[in-house]
């Protein structure tokens, strides 16, 4: 059975204090709750969160280096973020690879190394709108998903989450139906079974993500292969954010 994993990623939002606040507001509301709550934070108040103690709420951070250690200025290593208790990290988010142009072999990297150190990889993957017009979104999510996973072994599967953002739907207010999200998930967990099995693709959480809000998340939640969502915008506040992850 598949545990839903609702985390928030705050991007660059939040100082250490207003963090803090968030994250004692944030495990009040989900108290009752029986998916895996996850937020994201910046990575200067993982620890402060981290020292709260939180009991429903796991951390996670936005990014990490593709590197251990050495001289890479302004980066953050894997070893730092297990320090500070956090559990996942999310990789190849789309604002990652846009802005910063981080290709599908560096996901690849960073998702390999934070498997290796034990944390979770959140490995994000979608299509631009361009992409989609096109029809190319299938071929274009089958391609990330193989290179992202490139020498992850079976028994590693079930560490990762994936998380399907289609590019045009976040921070956008745009949001893919929950039939079509559905269907790009289903295809993800087909591209993962031909490469593991059945059996290993069907343990995999993949989470919907893209203005995913309070308003829709029941019926994205309620669909066959949808196991959480992975929530940018409406994780900002602690009532939106509980709402979502409290969607029954
Ligand atoms: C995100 O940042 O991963 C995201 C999905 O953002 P939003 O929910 O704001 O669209």
């Amino acid at each position: 059975m598949r545990i839903p994993i609702i985390a928030g990623n705050w991007k660059m939002h939040k100082t250490i204090s207003e963090a803090i606040e968030a994250g004692r507001e944030i495990e009040q509301v989900v108290q009752s709750s029986d998916v895996e709550v996850v937020i994201c934070p910046p990575f200067t108040a993982l620890s402060a969160l981290s020292a709260l103690g939180l009991t429903k709420v796991k951390l996670g951070a936005q990014n990490m280096c593709a590197e251990v250690a050495g001289a890479y200025t302004g980066e953050v290593s894997v070893l730092m973020l297990r320090d500070t208790g956090c559990q996942y990290v999310v990789v190849g988010h789309s604002e990652r690879r846009e802005l910063y142009g981080e290709t599908d072999e560096l996901v690849n990297q960073k998702a390999l190394l934070a498997l290796e150190h034990g944390l979770h990889p959140i490995i994000c993957v979608g299509e631009t709108l361009a992409q989609r017009k096109a029809g190319e979104t299938e071929r274009l999510v089958i391609g990330q998903i193989e290179r992202a996973f490139t020498g992850i072994n079976k028994a590693q599967v079930h560490e990762v989450v994936v998380a399907y953002e289609p590019v045009w739907a976040i921070g956008t207010g745009e949001t893919a139906s929950a039939e079509d999200a559905n269907a790009v998930i289903v295809t993800i967990r087909q591209t993962i079974a031909k490469l593991y099995g059945d059996d290993v693709a069907s343990e995999i959480r993949i989470q919907y993500g893209g203005s995913v809000k309070p308003a829709n998340a029941r019926e994205l939640m309620k669909q066959s292969d949808i196991d959480g969502a992975l929530v940018g915008g409406a994780s900002l506040q602690a009532e939106d954010f509980g709402a979502i992850v409290n969607y029954k």
